[in-house]
């Protein structure tokens, strides 16, 4: 905990600096005030428990006004570190309101000042960076409002990329993939509708809605070729957080008659972090027989003791390591490494993202035995999926 103390009189920043801390009053008030043409007006006095300085630390810009100890004044520094955490891990929606409510109150400082000054030449010409960002924030909103009815209106498909052994050329299973064809927006990529029902409970319906049609899907499939292929689902972080999602699983399991070491359920190595019930939920999947992946292993939060401490049955090995393994003598060796190390834990390997022969080739070098990637197939539709199993 770090703490500033200051005489009566004493400065705690000016306008026009950089913005480090916010301040917490533990003890003594605090005056805020500007300056114009060597006028001092004071915009507000603070007393102990009010924060302060918030402003510049969360949108970047300098200090709007200056502040100083009236009395002598204890205070508690908060840092750029723990405020940027927060918003960074906030949901959208509100980071974006956030921002905008930030914009109006400095927009009332430079009123301030244009009242006061006549020479005061800032106006709200300079906040036009408000304006995308209001309407980013009502954007998607809406985005919200409309995805509830998507569902409804059967604007979801789920595509289905094949996965493969790489030795035979065969396809071993299929990863579910949602798109979203909304009649206003056209395609609308996972990327973006995806956190926002996960920010929301609608990623329970969303998620419900993928589970019964790609169950629907691997019934078509065993019934037009004879095969019987895997599915790998998607599973967000919010769903392990909300109970149901298990019993959901095992009873569309049941009413479709699809085994479950055939549905596997793929999860980040952040939900890993972010989620305190993913260990006992993976336990519990675990027991039900449903194979976990690892997902995008090798992205940013990449711990070894997470293969240690839960039983995958697969780890993707991420896109970002394949597309660098002709020109990267590291990125080799790490695949090469990383391979060896999940035959040592019992895992098995599906190296994604493989987008030329070349990449496919050294991988099977390696050891890894299963691929995905547009070199094999991009993701398909059903009917496509079937003929891709046929050919
Ligand atoms: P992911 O799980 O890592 O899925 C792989 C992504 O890589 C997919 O993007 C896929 O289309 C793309 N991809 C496949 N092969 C290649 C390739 O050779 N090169 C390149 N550059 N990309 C390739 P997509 O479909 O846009 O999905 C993005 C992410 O959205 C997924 O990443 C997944 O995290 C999420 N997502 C998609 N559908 C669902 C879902 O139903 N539920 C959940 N929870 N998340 C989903
Ligand atoms: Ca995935
Ligand atoms: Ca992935
Ligand atoms: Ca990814």
């Amino acid at each position: 905990l770090r703490q500033r103390r200051l005489k009566p009189g004493e400065c705690i920043f000016t306008e026009g600096d950089r913005g480090d801390y916010a301040y917490i009053i533990d003890q003594g008030s605090v005056e805020i005030f500007t300056t114009l043409e060597d006028q001092l007006y004071v915009l507000s006095v603070l007393e102990p428990g009010a924060i302060f300085g918030e402003l510049a630390l969360v949108d970047g810009r300098t200090r709007s006004a200056s502040a100083r100890a009236l009395t002598d004044t204890l205070l508690t520094l908060v840092t750029r570190e723990q405020v940027d955490e927060r918003i960074q891990s906030a949901d959208p929606i509100l980071r974006m309101l956030l921002f905008v409510v930030l914009g109006y109150l400095r927009m009332e400082s430079t009123h301030f000042r244009r009242r006061n000054s006549p020479n005061f030449s800032i106006g709200l010409r300079e906040r036009t960076d408000l304006l995308p960002r209001i309407s980013q924030a009502v954007d998607l909103i809406r985005m919200e409002s409309e995805l509830q009815s998507a569902i409804r209106d059967g604007e979801l498909k789920l595509v289905y990329q094949p996965i493969l052994h790489l030795a035979s050329n065969t396809v071993v299973g299929f990863e579910a993939l949602t798109r979203w064809y909304s009649p206003s927006r056209g395609l609308v990529p996972p990327s973006i509708f995806m956190p926002l029902a996960e920010c929301t409970s609608l990623i329970i319906p969303v998620g419900e809605w993928v589970v019964k049609t790609a169950f629907e899907a691997m019934r078509q499939m065993e019934q037009v070729t004879g095969n019987t292929p895997f599915i790998s689902l998607n599973i967000a972080n919010r769903q392990i957080e909300e109970p149901g999602l298990t019993d959901y699983l095992v009873n569309q399991a049941q009413c479709y008659g699809i085994p479950r070491q055939r549905i596997k359920l793929e999860i980040l190595e952040r939900t890993l972090m972010d989620s305190q019930l993913a260990p006992r939920w993976m336990e519990e999947c675990r027991q039900l027989g449903f194979p976990l992946t690892l997902d995008d292993f090798g992205t940013g939060y990449s711990s070894l003791g997470y293969l240690n401490q839960y039983q995958f049955d697969t780890l993707k090995l991420d896109k970002s390591f394949v597309q660098e393994l002709e020109d990267n003598a590291s990125s080799r060796s790490i695949c090469k490494a990383i391979i060896d190390l999940s035959h040592a834990l019992g895992m098995t390997v599906v190296a994604e993202g493989i987008e030329q022969a070349t990449q496919g080739e050294l991988l099977a070098d390696m050891g890894c035995s299963y691929g995905q990637g547009y070199f094999y197939a991009k993701p398909l539709s059903l009917g496509q999926a079937i003929e891709f199993l046929q050919e």
